[in-house]
C-alpha cells in the first residue's frame, strides 16, 4: 500500500538512481585504473628503451605499481558496496572522494617524475577534473579542482626553491624551464583557469542534467503512485459494486478507502429523513467512544453546509479551524486534519464520507481529487444498495398484502361457492332455466376466484417463507398423472380435444408430497386443453428414462413466441398471444408449478413453436 507523505520519500528516493549511477562510474573508473596503473609501467619502459629518454624509471614503475596497488583496495571496497536503486549510499560517495584524492596524489607525483612544471603529465589532471564534476556535487567538485591547483603549485614552488629536486625527462626539453618564475607563474595560471573553466562548464552542464533527472524521478513517481491509485480506485469498486447490501457497500467503501489514501480512518455519515442530521453509517479506524457525540446536525455545522452544497472541504489543522462541530472530541482521538466530501445522488445529498490524519496539514490536491472520485463512485453504489434495500421492503409490503387480503377473501368466497352449489343443486327448490344459468355462470366465476385465492395464497405464503411443507415421502406419479388426466377429460371433451394419457405400468416413485406434484401437473394439463384451439390433441406420457421419472404435457396448440419463453415463469406474466385468446388467467399456475416441482428436486422445460404446440418436459429423480 502506498506511503501518505510522498513528499520526502519522493526526495529521498530520487537519490536513489544518482547512487547507483555513482556506483557503476566508480567500478568503471577502477577498471580503467588497471589501464592507467599498467600505461604508466609500460610508456616509462617504452620511452626509455625505445625512445633512449633519461627516465626517472624506478620511481615512474613504483607509482604505476602504486596505482595498481590501491586500485586492488578500491576494487574490494567496491565490491563490499551495496549498490542497489533501494537508497541512498553513502559509502559510494566516500569512496568516490577517496579514489578521486589517491588518483590527485599519483598524477602529483607522476608530474614530479617526470619534469614538474615541465611535465606533460599535467594534462592528465584534466581527466579527473571532469571525473570529479560526474561523479561529485558540484560544491565538491571545485574543492577538488582547488586541490589540484595546490598541489601543482606546491611542488613548482617546491622544486623551484629547491626544496624538492627537480626530475627532469633528459632529452625532452633542451632547456630548463622550471626555475623560471614567467614560465612558472604563467603556466600555472594558465593551468589553474583551464581547471577552474572546466569545472565551471562541467558542473553547468551535469547540474542540468541531474536536475532534468530528478524532474524525470518525480514525474515517474508521480505516475506510479497515480497508477497505484488508479488501481486501488478500480479494485475497491470492484468489490464495493460486488454487493447491493447497503451496510455492506459502505464498510467496504470505509476499507478500501483509508487503506488506498493511507489515512488514520474513514467514515460515512448517512443524511437522515429529517434532511438535518448526519449520523454514522459506516466506520473504519475509530473508536465507538468518539462516536458517543452523536449525529452532526446540519444546522449547526458551517463546514458540513458547505460539503453537502457539492465541496469537498479539507480541515488542515483542527486545532485552529472553527468550522467544526465537535474539535475536542477529534484532537482527544488523535485527529489533526480532516478531508470531507459529500456523497450525492441522484436526487440530492446522501451523506459525506470524511478522511481523518493524524498529522496537521496532511491533505494534497491529488488527495482531494482522489476522496471526490471515491464519493462520486460511492454514491452510485450506495444509490444501488438504498435502491434495492426499497425494493425488497416493497416486495415484502406486497406479498404480506396479498397475503392478508387473499386470506380475508377466501372464507367469503368459499360460503358464496357453497351456497351457490346448495342452490344450483336443487336443495332450496327448484330452479327456472334462467335462474340455473346464472347461478350455473356465477359459480364457474367463483370457482374461478377460488383458484385464483388458491394459487396468490401460496404463492405469497411460499416466497414469503410461511408455507408449513407437509415433509416430503416416497410417492408414486403414475396414479397422479392418471387422476389429473382423468380430471380434465370432460373439459377436454367440451373443447373436442384428443387427451391422451401413456403412462408406466411400473410405479415411479419419487420424494414429494403428493397433492402439491397434483397442483403441478394439474397446471400443465389444464394450459395444454386452455390453449389449444377446438379439435386439437393433447397428449401425456409418463416414463422412466435415463433413471428419472419423465413426464411430457404437449399440445397442438397455440403455442408460446420464443422471445417471451423466458418470462414465462414470471409471476402474474401471460404470453400476448395467450391474453389474445383467452381472457381468463393470471400469469401464476406456472411460477408456482415451478415453486413446487423444485422443491422436490425436479426440473421443468418447455418446447414451443407458435402455432403448432406446446411441450412441457419435467423430469423427477427416482427413489
Ligand atoms: P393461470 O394462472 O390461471 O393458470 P395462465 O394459464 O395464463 O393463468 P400460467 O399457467 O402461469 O398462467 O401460464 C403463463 C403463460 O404461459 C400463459 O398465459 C400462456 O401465455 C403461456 N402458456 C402456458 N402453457 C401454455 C401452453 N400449453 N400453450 C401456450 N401457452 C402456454
Ligand atoms: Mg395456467
Amino acid at each position: 500500500m502506498e506511503t501518505k507523505f510522498l513528499p520526502e520519500s519522493a526526495t529521498r528516493l530520487s537519490q536513489a538512481p544518482v547512487d547507483y549511477e555513482l556506483c557503476l562510474s566508480l567500478d568503471w573508473l577502477c577498471k580503467l585504473r588497471w589501464i592507467a596503473g599498467a600505461g604508466v609501467i609500460v610508456a616509462t619502459w617504452l620511452a626509455r628503451l625505445a625512445l633512449g629518454l633519461n627516465l626517472a624509471v624506478v620511481p615512474l614503475t613504483l607509482i604505476g605499481a602504486g596505482i595498481l596497488g590501491y586500485n586492488v583496495l578500491f576494487t574490494r571496497w567496491l565490491n563490499h558496496l551495496t549498490c542497489g536503486l533501494s537508497g541512498a549510499n553513502i559509502h559510494a560517495r566516500t569512496q568516490s572522494r577517496a579514489q578521486i584524492a589517491a588518483d590527485w596524489v599519483a598524477i602529483t607525483l607522476l608530474i614530479h617524475y617526470s619534469g614538474g612544471i615541465e611535465s606533460p603529465a599535467i594534462l592528465y589532471f584534466f581527466f579527473h577534473i571532469i571525473l570529479a564534476t560526474i561523479l561529485l556535487s558540484g560544491r565538491e567538485a571545485y574543492l577538488f579542482a582547488g586541490l589540484a591547483i595546490a598541489l601543482m603549485a606546491g611542488l613548482a614552488e617546491l622544486e623551484y626553491s629547491g626544496w624538492i629536486p627537480h626530475v627532469p625527462i633528459e632529452g625532452l626539453l633542451s632547456t630548463r624551464l622550471y626555475d623560471q618564475p614567467l614560465y612558472v607563474s604563467s603556466t600555472l595560471f594558465f593551468f589553474a583557469s583551464a581547471v577552474i573553466g572546466s569545472v565551471y562548464l562541467a558542473t553547468r552542464t551535469t547540474s542540468h542534467l541531474r536536475k532534468r533527472e530528478d524532474e524525470i524521478i518525480a514525474l515517474s513517481q508521480d505516475l506510479q503512485r497515480a497508477y497505484n491509485r488508479l488501481y486501488t480506485l478500480y479494485a475497491s469498486a470492484q468489490a464495493v459494486n460486488s454487493t447491493l447490501e447497503l451496510q455492506e457497500v459502505l464498510d467496504r467503501l470505509t476499507h478500501s478507502t483509508a487503506e488506498v489514501m493511507g489515512v488514520k480512518a474513514c467514515t460515512i455519515r448517512l443524511l437522515e429523513a429529517d434532511g438535518q442530521s448526519l449520523c454514522l453509517a459506516s466506520t473504519y479506524g475509530l473508536r465507538d467512544a468518539y462516536f458517543q457525540k452523536g449525529c452532526l446536525l446540519v444546522d449547526q455545522n458551517p463546514l458540513v453546509r458547505e460539503v453537502l452544497a457539492g465541496k469537498v472541504v479539507a480541515v488542515d489543522d483542527i486545532a485552529t479551524d472553527t468550522r467544526l462541530q465537535y474539535p475536542v472530541e477529534a484532537l482527544a482521538e488523535g485527529i489533526h486534519a480532516m478531508l470531507t466530501a459529500p456523497l450525492i445522488g441522484h436526487s440530492g445529498p446522501l451523506g459525506i464520507i470524511r478522511v481523518y490524519c493524524d498529522k496537521p496539514q496532511c491533505f494534497s490536491e491529488d488527495d482531494k481529487a482522489y476522496l471526490a472520485t471515491v464519493a462520486n463512485h460511492g454514491s452510485i453504489a450506495i444509490e444501488n444498495a438504498l435502491a434495492y434495500a426499497a425494493l425488497q421492503n416493497l416486495d415484502e409490503a406486497k406479498r404480506k398484502f396479498i397475503l392478508t387480503v387473499t386470506h380475508e377473501l377466501r372464507s367469503p368466497v368459499g360460503v358464496v361457492r357453497s351456497l351457490l352449489r346448495t342452490l344450483t343443486g336443487g336443495y332450496a327448490g327448484a330452479l327456472t332455466k334462467v335462474q340455473a344459468d346464472m347461478l350455473n355462470r356465477a359459480l364457474r366465476r367463483t370457482d374461478f376466484l377460488q383458484t385464483l385465492i388458491d394459487d396468490l395464497l401460496d404463492l405469497a405464503a411460499g416466497k414469503a417463507g410461511l408455507r408449513m411443507d407437509e415433509p416430503p415421502q416416497p410417492v408414486d406419479l403414475v396414479p397422479i398423472v392418471a387422476q389429473v388426466v382423468e380430471r380434465h377429460t370432460i373439459p377436454a371433451d367440451e373443447k373436442h380435444i384428443t387427451l391422451t394419457l401413456e403412462t408406466s405400468s411400473t410405479p415411479l416413485m419419487t420424494m414429494g408430497v403428493a397433492g402439491q406434484f397434483d397442483r403441478a401437473f394439474n397446471n400443465l394439463v389444464a394450459n395444454a386443453i386452455k390453449y389449444t384451439p377446438e379439435g386439437g390433441r393433447v397428449t401425456v406420457t409418463l416414463q422412466a428414462v435415463e433413471g428419472q421419472a419423465r413426464l411430457t404435457v404437449s399440445d397442438t396448440g397455440i403455442g408460446i413466441p420464443e422471445e417471451v419463453q423466458a418470462h414465462l415463469f414470471e409471476e402474474f406474466y401471460r404470453a400476448p398471444n395467450a391474453k389474445a385468446q383467452v381472457k381468463e388467467g393470471t400469469g401464476l399456475g406456472l411460477v408456482i408449478t415451478k415453486d413446487i416441482l423444485t422443491r422436490y428436486g425436479c426440473m421443468i422445460r418447455l418446447k414451443s413453436a407458435v402455432g403448432k404446440g406446446t411441450t412441457f418436459t419435467v423430469t423427477c429423480p427416482l427413489t
